[in-house]
């Protein structure tokens, strides 16, 4: 294996270097000029370089390529890319070594592949003719048939079957979909809606079955709600973030928190971007605060496996990406356990966007050593609930989540955060922490705080709280008390 280009010897941005020495913007155009010349080893020598920084950079890139290299010339590449990407992170997954075969596979494909720029030509063309010359074609006539409002048959008729390029194989059908068209044609004809006309789906109201003795609305604070009705609790499809957000955003591995029951670290691990140990140094990730974000459908949880706190890197990170998903548009939950000069911060930052944010405070017990144990680098339940009450007397959308409640007792905590949450008090148990592995010294605690998981319990709990307003409990609650 030859590697000729030279590495950099003071790369211009330190986070853009890679655990060799490498700037990954180096790397990434290694690859594609090489996948260019067909040179295979030279290529899958920068794949597996880039591949120490992210593997979820390189496949995108290899993405790329595919359509903008070699597109129609072999159109089967980038199906065939997309399965070697999927065998890839289940091997991953699995801890299993032949995620690099799936690579090499992917970068000899791409080599060997016949190229072609037809379709970056095409783009190139099309979006520079719009976006330079601002031109705006007119429709053309055939295109006006009974597909659309103002159009007609005769137009379909006439102009719409047309096809260049027909492959010429015999067509066994043609007759009897001509007959069935005519008889079609003469039944009665909706015209395609105007924008605007859509139906209403049915509300959730109608598609439950309303026949609970015990029920209460469970399930996402933007609507999405499921009912939990009789002894059996309707299954939620809506699980874990989703029952908050659509689409979750981070820019940070780590968290300075370092809660012991955080799932990022299983996330984290499973990647190769960090673990147990080392999940309290907080990374900045560049390329997810530099690149775009786009209008998402449905809301934005941010963040979600790491906080902002109070660290000018990473809050200024933190602050970037959140200022551009409210620039496109969104609707952004802020979760956080939150230190309240952060909060005032946000407040006095995005104040103009105060009807795209609702902050979701985690505030999980009132102990402070079952916290200090559980949470040790996160900020004090007094330090949290200031943070809510500010934010509240600001005029700010709020939700709290207990997830997980440490107390057995948690009434105390919802009586305590109540009166500053304009949205939704949530309550669910700790997950995860089995899969992670409990410690020697983890031990008693954690067979303390499992005591308020019992499905008897959560039982009791359920009946205390089930008739406030505010509370929600989460799916896994629910789940875990049908046990
Ligand atoms: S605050 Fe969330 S992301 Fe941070 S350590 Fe705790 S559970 Fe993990």
């Amino acid at each position: 294996m030859q590697a000729t280009t030279s590495v950099p010897e003071k790369a211009p941005e330190d986070w853009a270097i890679t655990v060799n020495g490498y700037n990954y913007f180096h790397l990434l155009s290694a690859l594609q000029k090489d996948i260019r010349r067909g040179k295979e080893e030279q290529a899958l020598y920068w794949a597996a370089q880039q591949e120490l920084y992210s593997w979820e950079i390189l496949w995108d890139r290899l993405a790329v390529i595919a359509v903008e290299d070699i597109g129609f010339a072999d159109p089967d590449v980038l199906p065939r890319l997309r399965w070697l990407r999927a065998q890839y992170e289940r091997a991953l997954e699995k801890g299993n070594d032949s995620h690099r075969l799936f690579l090499g596979r992917a970068i000899q494909m791409l080599c060997r592949s016949p190229k072609s720029r037809i379709t970056l030509d095409l783009a190139w063309a099309i979006y520079g003719e719009i976006e330079i010359d601002k031109t705006r074609r007119p429709i053309p006539p055939y295109a006006l048939d009974h597909h659309t409002p103002e159009g007609s048959y005769k137009v379909w008729e006439e102009e719409g079957p047309k096809l260049v390029n027909e492959s010429g194989e015999p067509n066994p059908y043609s007759e009897r979909s001509k007959r069935y068209q005519e008889r079609h044609r003469e039944l009665p004809y909706t015209r395609p809606r105007r924008r605007g006309g859509k139906e209403p789906k049915p509300t959730p109201e109608r598609q439950a079955d309303g026949q609970s003795k015990m029920s209460k609305w469970v399930g996402s604070s933007k609507g999405e709600k499921t009912r939990v009705s009789g002894s059996v609790l309707t299954q939620t499809a809506i699980r874990g973030t989703k029952e908050w957000a659509q689409k979750n955003v981070n820019c940070v591995t780590g968290c300075s928190n370092r809660c012991r029951y955080c799932y990022g670290v299983l996330y984290a691990e499973k990647y190769g971007r960090g673990s147990r140990e080392t999940w309290g140094e907080m990374k900045v990730r560049r390329h997810l605060v530099e690149k775009k974000y786009p209008k998402y459908r449905g809301r934005v949880m941010f963040p979600s496996t790491h906080d902002i706190p109070d660290n000018p890197e990473v809050k200024e990170a933190c602050f970037t990406v959140l200022g551009k998903l409210l620039r496109a548009g969104n609707s952004v939950l802020i979760v956080s356990k939150p230190d309240p000069k952060v909060i005032r911060e946000i407040i006095a930052r995005f104040g103009r966007y105060r009807d795209q944010i609702e902050f979701m405070f985690t505030i999980t017990s009132v102990d402070p050593v079952k916290l200090a144990f559980w949470e040790p680098g996160a900020p004090s339940a007094s330090e949290r609930v200031r943070a809510l009450r500010f934010a509240h007397r600001a005029g700010w959308r709020t939700s709290v989540s207990a997830e997980p409640f440490l107390d057995y007792n948690p009434v105390p905590l919802v009586d305590a955060v109540s009166p500053y949450v304009t949205g939704e008090v949530w309550i669910g148990p700790m997950n995860h922490i089995e899969r992670m592995g409990v410690s020697e010294e983890e031990q008693p605690m954690f067979d303390e705080v499992m005591r308020n998981y019992t499905p008897a319990h959560l039982a009791e709990l359920y009946e205390a709280l089930k008739d406030r307003e505010k509370i929600r409990f989460k799916d896994s609650f629910l789940r875990r008390m049908e046990e």
